[in-house]
C-alpha cells in the first residue's frame, strides 16, 4: 500500500495525541492486577509447622523455623526473595491458609543478604 507524506503525518499526529501505552514507572504508580503473585505474606497464628510449603517449594526459597519451645511452638517464616520464583506452590500446599500473595513487586535490593527476609 502506497503511503503519501500527508497520510504519514496524520498518522504520526494521531499517535502523538494518544495516551501512551506505557507509564513512566517508577514516577507513575503501577496498577497491579488482582491475584498478581508478588511477595508472599505469612500468617503465623494458624501455622502448625507441618513444612508442606518447604517440601513443595521448587526453589528451596522458604523455610519455617520454630522459635518457641518444644511445648509451646511459635513459628517464623523465612523467605529468600532472590530464590523465589513466585510460582504459588507454597500457597497451594498450605492447608491452613497461612500463605498468600500480596501485590508488592518492589523487591529489588543491592545485596543478596537483604533479599533474605522474615515474613
Ligand atoms: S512462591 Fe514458589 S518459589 Fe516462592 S517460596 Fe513459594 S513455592 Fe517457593
Ligand atoms: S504449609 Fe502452612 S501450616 Fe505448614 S508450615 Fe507451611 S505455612 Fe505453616
Amino acid at each position: 500500500m502506497k503511503r503519501s507524506p500527508g497520510r504519514i503525518a496524520g498518522f504520526a499526529l494521531k499517535h502523538l495525541l494518544k495516551k501512551p501505552a506505557t507509564i513512566a514507572y517508577p514516577a507513575a504508580k503501577l496498577e497491579i492486577e488482582p491475584h498478581y503473585r508478588g511477595k508472599i505474606q505469612y500468617n503465623a497464628d494458624d501455622c502448625i509447622g507441618c513444612n508442606l510449603c518447604v517440601r513443595d517449594c521448587p526453589a528451596s526459597a522458604i523455610s519455617i523455623v520454630n522459635v518457641g519451645t518444644k511445648e509451646e511452638k511459635k513459628f517464623e517464616c523465612h523467605l529468600n526473595l532472590g530464590h523465589c520464583i513466585f510460582c504459588a506452590q507454597c500457597v497451594d500446599s498450605c492447608r491452613k491458609g497461612c500463605l498468600s500473595f500480596t501485590p508488592n513487586i518492589e523487591l529489588a535490593d543491592m545485596s543478596r543478604e537483604a533479599l533474605k527476609v522474615k515474613l
